[in-house]
Parts: structure tokens; sequence; C-alpha cells
């Protein structure tokens, strides 16, 4: 377990998380990119997150399953969590310390344009795998 802490940029929001994960996922999902302008980087967290600032955080429904949570003040993108769970994908980008992280998942593969890619060796899922994945893997652990 890695003591994480992350900010949003103008730091209303900081959170910290005991993270057992050095895995970072990149989702390719449509709104992942409407999101975050490009892949959401994520770091997956099954557990409480302690934030700071938390009247701060804007928490936006954007499915059945996902809440995004963001900074009201500056527009950071902070998490994707499973609605009603601590099941976290806390942000890459607001990770204070990123060593000993690597990319290791890219989500939604298929969904991803053509005008970029990641090089190096990931593990890669489809809209499909996705799907089978939240709805078996969720609630098993
Ligand atoms: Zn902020
Ligand atoms: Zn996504």
């Amino acid at each position: 377990m890695t003591v994480r802490r992350g900010q949003c940029l103008c730091g209303a929001v900081t959170f910290v998380a005991d993270v057992a994960s050095a895995n970072v996922n990149a989702c390719h999902c449509g709104m992942c990119r409407k999101w975050a302008t490009g892949p959401m980087m994520t770091i997956e967290h099954k557990g409480p997150v302690t934030f700071t600032g938390s009247d701060n955080i804007g928490r936006f429904h954007a499915s059945q399953s996902g809440e995004r949570g963001f900074c009201k003040v500056c527009g950071s993108s902070l998490f994707w969590k499973l609605r009603g769970e601590d099941h976290y994908w806390l942000s890459a980008g607001a990770m204070a310390d990123t060593s000993g992280l690597k990319l290791a998942e890219e989500l939604f593969i298929d969904a991803k344009p053509a005008y970029y890619a990641f090089d190096g060796d990931t593990k890669k899922m489809t809209s499909a795998d996705y799907a089978a994945f939240l709805s078996g893997g969720a609630s098993s652990e």
C-alpha cells in the first residue's frame, strides 16, 4: 500500500488514500474524452478516500453506474467512482508524487480515436470487456 496524495489545480480540493495498485488506467471512452480533453488517466482504488474541501467537489452522474467528481472552483477532474461504493478511479494527473506509477491498462480501446496512441505494452479492454468486468467485479471484493 502506498499513501497517495492528490489535489486539483487550484488546491480547493485535496485527497489522500492508501492505494494498493500502482497501475495507471487510461480510458478512451467518449465521456472521459469530453471530461478530460483526452483519455482519462486514473488509478483504481477500492476503499475510503479522505477529502479536504469536500464542499468544492461537484458530482456529475454521467451514467447509471458512475459518478464523476470534479473541483467546482477550477474544474479539474478528480475521480470516477461507482455510485454508492467506496470504489474509485482516482485521477493520476492529480497525484502529487507519481513515483512507481506505470501505465498498465487501456479501457474502451474500441472507442479510441485515431489521432493519438500510447506506446508500450498495455492490457487493452474493449467496451464489452469492461462492461463484463464491472458487472462481475464490482461487488466481488
Ligand atoms: Zn480546484
Ligand atoms: Zn471512460
